[in-house]
């Protein structure tokens, strides 16, 4: 039976809906047309699709194929935003072009290329008549590359409840992007400093914010990182400072503001994270007023099982198409995964062709994956939904 299901999976198709897709701008807030084009395709395969605006423009678009009897809920996931064209690209990112086994456009990876075999095993499962138990569905969020609102958003859906979401993202389980088990948090302390202005000659009836704010700063080698047994510690860097004039003026700063990203690993939270900052910040008995607050992005971190159903049905899979056992990891990084596993307790695989490039000029994806990431789709979704 999966044989027939593999029979229909087509790369040409792959191709095809990557290429178009690779044409249609999807920056991330403005991906609107992508999800037309989506809901379109979907559509085409047999889904019943729902698009749910989660801003102006900005809908998030779901599809489902019922199995034959009620059973488990199997997703696959896929954030139709791009990031921002960054300079420096040798061609159109807007026009797909092959070079070398490799199709470069913006999004061709990340992660237009996973969705793309995720609708060619969709399709495949459809044209093949195979009668599944519960349903097979597909989410495509927006805002990834921002603030996770279209993940956020789908938490608020009757797709809260799937079984497991198998996102589509560019982590082909080799040594280049291992399979993640489980993702750091993070959170962007949002600091603000307030010291008091006087004739910068006379320092000293002034409290200067600015100096006040470096001596934080040089210090924070001494927050408190937990040592996680599988993450180990999580880390910290300085985004962004501003304080002092504008005009040129010899005056003490009365202000100053700066943000640190800080990842966290499961067992901190949000809460510990800014009392860690307190600690710290009261410890240097400063003369300036220092509000510590964070802003968003924040995203908790997550960590599953390897005996999680889902990696157990994935194991095997990957070995017999990509003939060796996958690795995995405790990732650095944030995903939506940390949105569905870390806030909605959705077990999450994350699975697509490797990556060349994301975030970074001349984006590419290597064809060459285009076929067993469709194999492996295909048989995950039958394993999963077998009944
Ligand atoms: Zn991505």
């Amino acid at each position: 039976m999966i044989d027939e299901i593999l029979d229909k999976l087509d790369c040409s198709y792959t191709r095809r809906v990557l290429e178009e897709m690779i044409k249609i701008n999807s920056v991330v807030g403005r991906e609107g047309e992508l999800a037309l084009y989506l809901k379109e395709e979907l559509e085409a395969i047999g889904l019943e699709c729902e698009l749910h605006d989660v801003e102006p423009d900005r809908p998030n678009i779901y599809g489902r194929m019922m199995g034959e009897s009620p059973g488990r809920r199997l997703n696959f996931n896929g954030h139709t935003d791009t990031v921002p064209i960054v300079e420096g690209w040798d061609m159109d990112p807007f026009t797909p072009i092959v070079q070398e086994g490799k199709m470069y456009g913006l999004g061709s990876c990340d992660m237009k290329g996973g969705i793309a075999c995720t609708l060619n095993m969709l399709r495949a499962v459809s044209n093949s008549g195979h009668t599944m138990q519960g349903e097979l569905s597909f989410s495509g969020v927006i805002d990834e590359e921002a603030y996770g609102k279209g993940a956020k958003a789908m938490l608020e859906t009757d797709f809260a409840g799937v079984d497991a979401i198998v996102l589509a993202e560019p982590y082909p389980g080799d040594e280049t992007k291992p399979i993640p088990l489980g993702i750091t948090g993070k959170i962007l302390y949002d600091i603000k400093v307030k010291g008091k202005a006087a004739h910068g000659f006379r320092p000293q009836l002034g409290i200067n914010a600015v100096e006040d704010a470096g001596k934080i700063l040089a210090n924070l080698d001494k927050l408190e990182f937990m040592d996680h047994p599988d993450f180990g510690t999580g880390n910290y860097s300085t985004l962004k400072i501003e304080g002092g004039y504008e005009i040129y003026s010899v005056i003490v700063p009365a202000s100053c503001r700066f943000e640190v990203n800080r990842l966290i690993v499961p067992g901190e939270t949000v809460q510990s994270a800014i009392d860690d900052m307190r600690r710290l910040v009261e410890s240097l008995e400063l003369d300036s007023e220092v509000e510590v607050g964070i802003k968003p992005p924040r995203y908790e971190a997550y960590v599953m099982s390897k005996d999680e159903e889902i990696i157990g049905v994935f194991d095997p899979i990957y070995r017999e198409v990509m003939g060796k056992a996958p690795c995995y990891e405790y990732a650095y990084g944030i995903t939506d995964a940390n949105i569905f596993a870390g806030e909605g307790g959705i077990p999450c695989l994350h699975l697509g062709p490797q990556r060349g490039g994301a975030h970074q000029k001349n984006e590419y994806v290597h064809l060459d994956w285009l076929p067993p990431v469709s194999e492996m789709f295909t048989r995950i979704a039958v394993e999963f939904l077998k009944g």
